[in-house]
């Protein structure tokens, strides 16, 4: 496929841009500025570290080739809508060859052979070459998503490195038991890899989700066939390729791009894949789980949806809390399935709540994510910007007030602004459906067990964050909430040892952290006669 240079992108797409002021070797000076992320110093023009776009193929057995139909799908710019680069479209047959190849690599191939601290000694290779290529990486994360430069360079590369290091030190720390069974046999348990590993990832933290899904598959000695989201296929070609450097022997992991019900179908149903796990929209989630049913029973892990309470009590420091209801819901542009997008706020504190949300949102900077100090950029395409609009009209209709923003940023691309609702009601859409989007709802209520009884009163149950200084308020409502995340004066705190995953229709089974490699592991019990029971 074509190799393309940014300068050359820039001079067929963006001409009329800021962005053909591009100038190589900027990015040490633009890593000295963003340290002042959230301070709303913007510069003066948006600077995108220099990319080279090599890798729009599909990953097959270590290769980047070509779909065995030859078709192509573009890949849009949320910025502008243009197109950035045509990648090649899997479908069923690219998935037949991808799972073949893994399917090889994991019966055949050196992977499962090496000992596992081979294995894990890779691994540790490829975090160090994600921080050699932070930049790039991270530039290509937002061209392709739209989320602020500064936000992929600083936090979600460097947690990508973070989250490979975690799990290759688990690769040599996986083994099994022995166990004291009542009778005269020696009994222990191996925990094997399951084998070939499907994997379908969103679009809203690519990379993230790569390294969620494959780490603790590969430290667990699988092998993985991969389908990107079709809106955000580019990061992970990329860093896949670093992988291969690393010294990941072909097939162990293969990249799909393409479309849901076409590659992601075929993936979700296809008889040698031994293990699914599935990042989405909870409709998407049922699908797959009756693909992966009603094929060949392969276990299944869900994360999906959210609506997320984040409870304000009577005792917050408003102006904290308004910061940090504020960040669990608008970081990310709203994208985030753990959203704190339900905002509960005791009604002792709440006017002054709603007008320092209010100030604090119309302050948000939005733009380009290539700019210095933006902290929120476009929303990842047309449909999610259409979606969103709408629920802000049904906001609008059903009653609620309507504090800021409510329009369209700009007038290209799929910016919105800020948007801030009070006066919500639970019965209203915008508290029940998830938004994906910059819409914050925010509800009042007079005390603990009302406030109990509405926030777990959803299908949903990923995450919820509670903010008190009242010891006994945090823990009963620790206790109380269902959700797989809570979080206690704080929100968003990720690291790679947390697991991740929701209760109810949030999900199931978790991601990260040591409950993560059960997902990937068969445990097999062993059984041996002891000759001389007298030595049990
Ligand atoms: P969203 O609505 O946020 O795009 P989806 O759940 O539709 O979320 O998409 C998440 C991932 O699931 C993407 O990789 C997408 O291509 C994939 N997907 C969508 N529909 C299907 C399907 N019918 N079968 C398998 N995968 C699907």
């Amino acid at each position: 496929m074509a190799t393309r240079r940014l300068s050359s992108l820039i001079s067929q797409s963006f001409s009329s841009s800021p962005f053909r002021q591009v100038v190589q070797g900027q990015n040490s000076s633009l890593a000295k500025g963003i340290r002042r992320i959230g301070t709303a110093v913007a510069a003066e023009e948006p600077i995108m570290p220099p990319v080279e776009l090599n890798y729009t193929q599909l990953l097959i057995n270590g290769q980047f080739v070509d779909s065995a139909s030859g078709k192509t799908f573009p890949t849009l710019d949320p910025r502008t809508g243009d197109v950035i680069a045509h990648v090649s479209e899997g479908e069923a047959e690219d998935i037949n060859r991808a799972v073949s190849a893994a399917r090889k690599a994991f019966d055949e191939g050196p992977w499962p052979k090496m000992t596992p601290y081979e294995r894990s000694r890779i691994l540790y290779r490829f975090a160090d070459l994600l921080e050699k290529h932070n930049d790039e990486i991270a530039s290509i994360e937002t061209w392709d998503n739209g989320k602020p430069y500064e936000q992929s360079a600083l936090v979600e590369i460097p947690m990508f490195a973070r989250l490979m290091r975690y799990y290759a030190g688990w690769a040599d720390k996986i083994h099994g038991l022995t166990v004291p069974a009542d009778g005269p046999h020696h009994v222990q348990t191996l925990h094997e890899p399951i084998g070939v590993a499907g994997q379908i990832i969103p679009w809203n933290f690519p990379l993230l989700m790569y390294a969620w899904k494959v780490g603790p598959a590969l430290a667990c000695g699988n092998t993985v066939v991969m389908k990107t989201a079709e809106q955000t296929p580019l990061s992970a070609l990329y860093v896949s390729k670093l992988f291969h450097e690393a010294g990941l022997p072909p097939g162990v992991l293969n990249v799909i791009s393409g479309f849901g019900p076409t590659a992601g179908g075929a993936l979700a149903s296809h008889m040698d894949v031994d293990k699914l796990a599935f990042t989405g929209s909870t409709d998407t989630g049922k699908i797959v789980l009756q693909l992966a049913a009603n094929s060949n029973l392969k276990p299944v892990t869900l994360e999906l949806g959210g609506k997320s309470p984040f409870i304000i009590c009577e005792d917050a420091d408003v102006d904290q809390a308004v910061e940090l209801a504020h960040f669990a819901l608008f970081f990310n542009q709203g994208q985030c399935c753990c959203a704190g997008s339900r905002t509960f706020v005791h009604e002792s504190v709440y006017d002054e709540f709603i007008e320092k949300s209010k100030a604090r949102a119309v302050k948000r900077v939005v733009g380009d994510p290539f700019r210095q100090g933006v902290e929120q950029g476009p929303q990842i395409d047309l449909e999610q910007f259409n979606k969103i609009m709408n629920y802000i009209k049904s906001g609008i209709e059903s009653g609620a007030t309507l504090e800021s923003g409510g329009e369209r940023f700009g007038d290209k691309g799929y910016y919105i602004k800020p948007t801030v609702f009070s006066d919500v009601k639970d019965d209203m859409l915008i508290a029940k459906d998830e938004i994906f989007g910059p819409v914050q709802s925010i509800l009042k209520f007079k005390d603990l067990d009302e406030v109990i009884r509405r926030a777990n009163a959803t299908r949903y149950g990923l995450a919820a964050g509670v903010f008190t200084k009242n010891i006994d308020t945090a823990n009963t409502l620790v206790r109380a909430l269902r959700a797989g995340t809570i979080w206690v004066n704080c929100f968003d705190v990720f690291d790679a040892a947390i697991p991740f995953g929701g209760f109810k229709m949030s999900g199931q089974g978790r991601e990260k952290g040591i409950y993560s490699l059960n997902n990937y592991l068969q445990v097999k019990a062993v059984v041996t006669p002891l000759k001389n029971p007298a030595w049990l």
